[in-house]
């Protein structure tokens, strides 16, 4: 039964024959094909299959009348027939049953279908084969194994056991295992001994036995209560190593325990296990996982010239930077060579992955040095990067995903790193420019700020601006925000362009104001990541000192993101703002954390209805209610309210009809350049100053 199992495929057709038969072998199984019912029902004296796959429809015997001659023999009547079958062909299906065929499956074959039913159909044969894999391992193991049942008295013993104890298995079976001990235990080392295999079901340690001869020695031992289905323990079983060849059984503990002994880095095995660990974990929350494995480019020169011990030093350093890329709960594993397995359990976005690769290769531009070497060594990496669920759900689809993208990676010349999706390859390549080009924009002075209009609803006089902002690319031209806050968003470059565009909005408050143009109120766009930093307060505050402007001319658009997180401190930060005379206003008001309790407490002087609202609002029964509603929660609570992305004369009524205080939107006029603004500031009624 140690024999891999064994199929016959009959088939008249050739081709289907022969792909059953490699489709099988490929599996691990051993075929024997055969033309026709005939010739099958002659080979079963030759020898018995433990499965048979067989065409309906044969020439000179079909497989119906094999299978009622094989029911009606004794040694053949039990051997599972597969039915191959006709596409439709429900007829064949139920004559195929009738004759006592184990399961069918249609032409053209489906494969995957194929293996699911073949491996059901032999799982009584597979757990036999287990079984005896087993009883092969309790023969042949160099450890002594003893099973006893619950009480300690002995039910089996091994051959080394034998060997170990001096005690043939005749000698010992049905005794208690205290017929083996050596009587240098303490009670109280037995009371810990039997109080930890009670409720860890486990024990482990040196234990001191006795051989038929008299000698004691030490072993180390590992028993482990066997439970049965009702959770009592039924059965113990003890393995029992010499101690003097511990040392050989150590590298197999620490393989098991997963550590790679150079590096000290996960091992293969450890690497997979976590991975499946994360696999489920995501599948759970829905998430992603990514996973890489990087090859060195030009190891196995150094390891050729200088010798395996300066290749191995080298390894335990590559291993040292690459960690240093890493953060919780990402894995670094060597998974044996020169590879090593990276695995992010939650990954947000595809492009982190993409950033920790890029981190890596850098990690490794600095040359090596090796101890008693002058020269210093450089060495470069190849990396493929998988994704679950998109490249494989399960860890071996994964890493074969993963593995080809890094051999892409080898093939685009090295030193590179590649999704296995080509289309994130792409996408990748062109975040990677966006953002380095994103870096130097601002040496650059590459931004610029717009400003768009806000006006009053009942006088249509100018109230002030909303400063937008622009990136003049040298190459792409004028990019729209929508392209790049989020990433700038992602960099943390939000911080010093956000900083940028504050400034510069107040200089060009400064400026108008000199050329003698009336003030006006100034809206400036925060991100939460601005807001969310320990000195926001202080640098606004600078910053309008440093520029001269006053303060009640400046308005912070916050999004209703900041009501989360930390309520306390956005708190006090709004309360010292609004202390200043600073305006505060909530933009996209409607689309956010949908709780308006903050409003009440923050000191908040504007709302911003969302463009999303207002676009509907004549002609969407909901919007329309929606921004009434706004409109009269904000004035309950004596905020004023602004619509933005006003678009049509119907719009500007329809708010006007409900009372909505400000207006911004085409309109009136699309963002503008500083200079633009300052005529449509000359050529329009301004809001007076109240103040
Ligand atoms: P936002 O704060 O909602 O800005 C209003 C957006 O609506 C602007 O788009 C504006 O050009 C557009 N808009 C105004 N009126 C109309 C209209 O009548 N119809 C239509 N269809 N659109 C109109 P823009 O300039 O592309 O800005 C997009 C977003 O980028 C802004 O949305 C804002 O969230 C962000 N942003 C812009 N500048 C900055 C900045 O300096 N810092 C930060 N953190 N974000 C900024
Ligand atoms: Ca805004
Ligand atoms: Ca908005």
């Amino acid at each position: 039964m140690i024999n891999p199992p064994f199929f016959f495929v009959v088939d008249d057709d050739a081709v289907t024959r022969l792909m059953l038969c490699r489709f099988l072998e490929q599996l691990g199984y051993v075929t024997q094909g055969l033309v026709n019912g005939k010739e099958a029902v002659a080979a079963l004296d030759e020898s018995l299959p433990d499965l048979i796959l067989m065409d309906a429809k044969m020439p000179v015997m079909d497989g119906f009348e094999a299978l009622s001659i094989m029911k009606k023999r004794a040694d053949t009547k039990n051997i599972p027939v597969l039915m191959i079958t006709g596409l439709n062909d429900d007829e064949s299906v139920d004559q195929a049953y009738a004759a006592g065929a184990a399961d069918f499956i249609t032409k053209p074959i489906h494969w995957a279908i194929l293996r699911n039913r073949v491996r059901y159909l032999l799982k009584d044969v597979e757990a036999e084969r287990q079984l005896y894999l087993a009883s092969t391992v309790f023969n042949n193991t160099a450890e002594g194994i003893v099973v006893t049942d619950s009480q300690g008295f002995i039910q089996s013993v091994n051959p080394a056991f034998s060997d170990i104890t001096g005690y043939g298995a005749d000698e010992v079976l049905g005794n208690n295992m205290n017929k083996v001990s050596s009587g240098r235990h303490s009670k109280s080392f037995y009371k810990k001994f039997w109080e930890s295999l009670v409720v860890t079901g486990r024990w482990q340690g040196e234990f001191w036995n006795r051989r038929k001869d008299g000698s004691t020695f030490p072993q180390w031992v590992t028993i482990s209560a066997v439970r049965g289905a009702d959770g009592k323990c039924t059965n113990y079983v003890g393995v029992f190593s010499d101690l003097s060849t511990l040392k050989e059984t150590e590298a197999n503990l620490l393989y098991l325990s997963g550590h790679d002994t150079l590096t000290d880095l996960p091992n293969r095995h450890l690497f997979q296990e976590r991975l499946a660990l994360a696999l489920t974990e995501s599948k759970e929350r829905d998430g992603r996982v990514g996973v890489m494995l990087l090859d060195l480019d030009r190891f196995k020169v150094v390891n050729e010239t200088l010798g395996h011990d300066k290749g191995d030093q080298l390894l335990v350093r590559v291993g040292r930077r690459l960690v240093k890329c890493l953060s919780q709960p990402a894995t670094l594993g060597r998974m044996g060579g020169d590879e090593f397995g990276v695995i992010l359990p939650r990954l947000n976005h595809s492009q982190e992955a993409a950033h920790i690769a890029q981190e890596m290769l850098e990690s490794l531009k600095k040359p090596f040095s090796i101890d008693g070497e002058d020269m210093e060594f450089f060495v470069g990496a190849s990396i493929g990067i998988g994704l679950a669920p998109l490249d494989g759900e399960d860890v071996k689809t994964l890493l074969k995903s993963t593995d080809a993208a890094m051999y892409h990676a080898k093939e685009q010349g090295r030193n590179n790193y590649q999704f296995y999706r080509n289309d994130l390859n792409t996408a990748s390549m062109a975040r990677m420019l966006m953002e380095s080009s994103l870096r130097s924009a601002l040496d650059k002075e590459e931004f610029l700020l717009y400003f768009q209009p806000q006006m009053d609803v009942k006088t249509g006089n100018l109230i002030g601006a909303e400063a937008l902002i622009r990136w003049q690319h040298p190459l792409q031209g004028m990019i729209m925000p929508g392209e790049f806050i989020s990433l700038a968003e992602e960099t943390g470059l939000i911080v010093p362009m956000g900083e940028w565009a504050l400034r510069s909005a107040c200089k060009q408050m400064r400026r108008w104001n000199k050329a003698g143009l009336p003030s006006v109120r100034v809206a400036v766009n925060l991100s939460g990541i601005q807001f969310k930093q320990p000195d926001f307060t202080e640098l606004v505050l600078k910053v309008i000192s440093e520029t001269g402007v006053e303060h009640r001319w400046l308005e912070l658009e916050l999004t209703e993101s900041i009501a989360m997180g930390d309520v306390e401190e956005t708190f006090t930060k709004l309360v010292q703002l609004s202390e200043s005379n600073i305006q505060l206003a909530i933009d996209d008001f409607g689309t956010g954390f949908s709780s308006l309790s903050y409003l009440k407490r923050f000191p908040i002087g504007t709302l911003k209805i969302d463009r999303s609202f207002v676009r509907n609002c004549t002609q969407d029964l909901e919007d329309a209610a929606l921004v009434r509603a706004i409109i009269g929660l904000a004035h309950s609570l004596g905020v004023s309210v602004i619509a933005e992305g006003v678009e049509e004369k119907e719009q500007l009524a329809f708010l006007r009809d409900h009372g909505c205080n400000e207006i911004q939107g085409y309109l009136y006029s699309r963002p503008l350049p500083a200079k633009e603004f300052a005529t449509f500031m000359k050529n329009n009624p301004v809001m007076k100053d109240e103040e």
